[in-house]
């Protein structure tokens, strides 16, 4: 008997089976290459389910009661439960509809994986959440790594910092003939030997700082400042560099500066590098370099300006990045870390602002930094 051709309905119904075949096993094969765990709750009746990689990546086995509310909650860490139960409250009784934290979560072996937890809530009428689908991504790794990043931070400041500082004390000590009379010899080597462990004190900082950020730890407390008076002590602490290379230094205080809400100590570390940077990068006895600052609406506008060997057109692109030196700057001025930039970029964007600049080979540079002043 020949057979009978399937209906265009059949025909139908059998291409959108298959097309849902395709999307299941694509969805499958995204979460393998992602290795994310993916979790389906269902708030009202409790119920979870959970893709494969549950058991591949925590070692659960296939009959392990994985499929409810109170299993998942009594796999996280105690210590971590609570905040997250408030945590999700808080969620619950918003209207974000995307969640997600951090926490750790108890592998069949006892052990505790970091988990980063993203998921969405679909909600009913009435705001009410009736549906959790979200995806654990096992972060561990990352977190021993910035753990071992972290304690290297307080070893260097701890073990490196101090006697770098003692080397200099003693240094200036010597320097100002505080412990007796020097041949000129000895006070050249002093004065190198002083030289090189403030450049050393500078690099730690500066690393310092960089790691700090990177990991977040660097908190900003914005709270009413004089502008003026700001700039004004950032001033004071450069005078010396700047008449050592008998470059002048001007700044006219402008009124709308006198009240603002800004970090005062982020804002004199963007300042005090932008004009070391300016003093290093201006030749000597005909150097001047310029402050500036405004209010405009919202923000402050603070500009640094000199006349100095200005920044080639080819390397302005890189002038930001990490440990970068143009090739000029590197001329006039042997020593440097190429990490100053890099962090008042990064401070910068830490609270809110902006920085460009102007500049044109052996013409001077002018940086420009805009910061949220209210
Ligand atoms: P460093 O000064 O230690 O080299 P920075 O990150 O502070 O590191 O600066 C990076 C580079 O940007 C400098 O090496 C120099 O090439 C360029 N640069 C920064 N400020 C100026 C300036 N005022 N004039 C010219 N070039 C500058």
């Amino acid at each position: 008997m020949p057979k009978r051709k399937p209906s265009s309905h059949q025909r139908h119904i059998s291409q959108l089976e298959q097309a849902l075949q395709e999307t299941v096993e694509r969805y499958e094969l995204v979460f393998k290459a992602t290795h994310d765990i993916l979790y389906d709750l269902d708030i009202q009746t409790g119920t979870m389910s959970w893709n494969n990689e549950l058991y591949d990546r925590f070692g659960y086995a296939a009959d392990e009661p994985v499929n409810t509310l109170e299993w998942w909650v009594s796999h996280i860490h105690p210590d971590d439960a609570l905040g997250i139960e408030k945590n999700l409250y808080e969620w619950f009784a918003g209207n974000e509809n995307t969640w997600q934290s951090e926490y750790r979560f108890r592998k069949s072996n006892g052990e505790y994986s970091y988990v980063l937890d993203r998921s969405f809530v679909t909600r009913d009428g009435n705001g009410a959440p009736v549906r959790i689908i979200g995806s654990l991504f096992d972060i561990t790794e990352r977190r021993e790594l910035d753990r071992a990043k972290d304690e290297f931070i307080s070893l260097v400041s701890h073990q490196l910092r101090t006697p770098l500082t003692i080397i200099r004390v003693y240094g200036e000590m010597f320097a100002g003939r505080l412990l007796g009379p020097l041949t000129k010899l000895q006070a050249q080597h002093i004065a190198r030997m002083t030289d090189a462990s403030v450049r050393l004190i500078k690099l730690v900082d500066d690393i310092l700082d960089v790691s700090r950020i990177e990991l977040g730890h660097y908190a900003v407390h914005r709270e009413l400042a004089n502008f003026n008076q700001l700039v004004q002590v950032g001033l004071d602490q450069v005078t010396p560099l700047a008449s050592a290379k008998h470059v002048s230094l001007s700044f006219t205080p402008d009124s709308t500066c006198n009240v603002v809400r800004i970090d005062s100590t982020i804002v004199m570390q963007i300042l005090d590098n932008l004009l070391v940077n300016a003093i290093r990068y201006t030749h000597a006895n005909k150097g001047r370099v310029q402050v500036a600052c405004r209010r405009q609406d919202e923000e402050l506008l603070l500009s640094v300006t000199d006349n100095g060997i200005g920044i080639p057109k080819a390397e302005q692109a890189r002038i930001f990045d990490r440990f970068y030196r143009a090739h000029n700057a590197v001329n006039i001025e042997e020593h440097g870390t190429g990490l100053g930039l890099y962090l008042v970029q990064v401070l910068t964007k830490a609270v809110g602002g902006r920085i460009w600049f102007d500049s044109a080979d052996g013409q001077g540079t002018t940086f420009y930094v805009a910061l949220p002043a209210d």
